[in-house]
């Protein structure tokens, strides 16, 4: 069983979602793409985080071809790209979405990040799609605090969510930016909790999850999802690694266990700019 966080309006979500990036590209045989994406919906994973951008369109058309026939059992998630965040060509690239996801609906759309169309004019073009039903919730991306101040000195206060870079490595949002939302209601997304797949690969992570019965990649991906209003988007293109992947949110870590991985990867000692990939 999937444990749930709620979005700042109260609405429920899954913490353990599914990431697309790099699917859809020929890297992997698409039938073994679209059997992870499914069995991940089998097993509860049934958030799923696409935009765009990847595989420009590739992507969003293959989790498309995935939820087809089980839509509402599905939270989308798309993102827009900075340059198509403007009045004029928002709800064009939103259109462009659906068509490829071959819904009527995003659950949450979100900009990718932060560009130069300024933020009360995407604010405005978020909440007419909103009101029009294109999108149920919206939200960003790569916000620093200072963009988030900026987002709701905007208008933008009904902002569901940043989605952000956060892992065992990359813990600089503990210092501010984690804590910001937090007052808010506003939960995280954590991208590349699995650190693009490096930390499934750490030795010391190994020898940790060894004494537990737990891979690396469990482990890492245990260590985000112990955060309280934290959703992890991992993204699995082998159905084996979807199946392994569950095991992390079932999992509470013990302090002992969390005392280690925090002397092998030590919280911030100061304020960090946020770091995106
Ligand atoms: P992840 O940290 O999710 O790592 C993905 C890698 O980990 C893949 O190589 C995958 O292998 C591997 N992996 C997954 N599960 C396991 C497992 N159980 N054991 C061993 N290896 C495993 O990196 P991503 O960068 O993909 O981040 C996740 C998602 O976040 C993206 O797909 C995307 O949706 C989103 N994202 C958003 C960004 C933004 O700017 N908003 C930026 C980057 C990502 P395999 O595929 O072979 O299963």
């Amino acid at each position: 069983m999937i444990p749930r966080t709620n979005l700042p309006d109260g609405e429920s979500v899954p913490t353990l979602g599914q990431g697309t990036w790099m699917m859809a590209e020929g890297r992997r045989d698409r039938d073994d793409e679209l059997a992870a994406l499914r069995r991940g919906i089998d097993l509860g994973m049934t958030l799923i985080d696409t935009a765009e951008m990847y595989g420009e369109g590739a992507a969003e058309e293959l989790v498309g071809e995935a939820i087809a026939g089980c839509r509402d059992s599905v939270f989308l998630v798309s993102k827009a790209y900075p340059w198509n965040a403007s009045a004029r060509d928002l709800p064009r690239a939103c259109a462009a979405s659906l068509r490829r996801l071959g819904t009527d609906r995003i659950d949450l759309y979100l900009l990718h990040w932060r560009g130069d169309i300024p933020l009360a004019e995407t604010v405005a073009a978020m909440e007419r799609l909103r009101d029009e039903g294109h999108i149920r919730h919206w939200g960003v991306s790569n916000f620093a605090v200072a963009d988030m101040e900026d987002l709701l000195a905007a208008g933008g206060w009904r902002c569901a969510t940043n989605q952000i870079l956060y892992n065992l490595e990359r813990r600089g949002p503990e210092w501010d930016l984690l804590p910001w939302l937090a007052a808010r209601s506003i939960p995280a997304m954590a991208y590349s909790p699995i650190g693009q797949g490096r930390l499934a690969r750490d030795p010391r992570l190994s020898a940790i999850g060894a004494k537990l019965g737990l891979t690396a990649a469990q482990l890492a991906l245990a260590w985000v999802l112990n955060r309280p209003a934290m959703i992890g988007i991992p993204k699995a293109a082998s159905p084996a690694h979807v199946g392994t992947n569950l095991r992390a949110v079932e999992l509470g870590l013990t302090r002992e266990v969390v005392a280690e991985l925090e002397e092998l990867f030590p919280p911030p000692r100061q304020a960090e700019p946020l770091e995106m990939i």
